[in-house]
């Protein structure tokens, strides 16, 4: 009820455009949204089935991912995952998956006090009526005092371990924001296929072109 007056009296700002909308994004910046076909092209070598990604990483999905990430605006996680769900086809995952966040650095859960990539899961589990497990953690480079990586290196998933910490799912469908250069998932799907998982596909908000 307050909240209801409060945004009639000083209307929310759009996260993508900082202008006054009545939502978390306003009508213009939906319509300028970078959709692609959302069945990202299968990457030579790669340990993924498939790799769901229907944005790029371009406009207003890169605002709303920097808006979750460094503003901690962490509604946008459910507007995310509603997106990501309106844009997929009816069977993209299989019924016996379940939905694995890729997880964060420690030192980056600790800076930001929450993991954007589990949020997004989160809410994209209850959407899609599919379990949410979390087997895997990761130590950074930068989390385990190894610094001085060169972007390239933090890009191509160097310094970087993850591991499965306990049995995860036959069947696996990793969650993320942005997919940079796919390595991280390729790790994800490495540590999980190392242990009892059988088949790891991937869904990301959006993509780097
Ligand atoms: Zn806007």
């Amino acid at each position: 009820m307050l909240r209801a007056a409060l945004d009639l009296l000083v209307p929310p700002l759009c996260w993508a455009c900082r202008e006054p909308a009545g939502d978390r994004l306003c009508k213009a910046c939906r319509l300028r949204l970078p959709w692609i076909e959302p069945l990202a092209p299968r990457r030579r070598g790669s340990l993924l089935q498939q790799h769901w990604s229907p944005l790029e990483f371009e406009g207003p999905a890169r605002a709303i991912v920097h808006a979750l990430k460094f503003h901690c605006a962490t509604a946008l996680a459910a507007l995310m995952a509603q997106q990501l769900a309106d844009s997929l086809p009816p069977r993209a995952f299989p019924p016996d998956a379940a939905l694995v966040p890729v997880p964060a650095s420690r030192l980056r859960q600790r800076q930001r006090g929450f993991d954007h990539a589990d949020l997004l899961a989160s809410e994209l589990a209850k959407l899609m009526l599919l379990p949410l497990v979390r087997p895997l953690k990761r130590d950074s480079a930068l989390a385990s005092g190894q610094r001085g990586l060169s972007r390239g290196d933090r890009l191509s998933g160097r310094g970087m371990q993850v591991r499965a910490v306990r049995t995860a799912p036959l069947r696996v469908v990793l969650v993320d924001d942005v997919c940079t250069t796919g390595a991280t998932l390729e790790l994800c799907a490495t540590a999980l296929l190392a242990g009892e998982t059988t088949a790891v596909s991937a869904v990301t908000y959006c993509s780097v072109p």
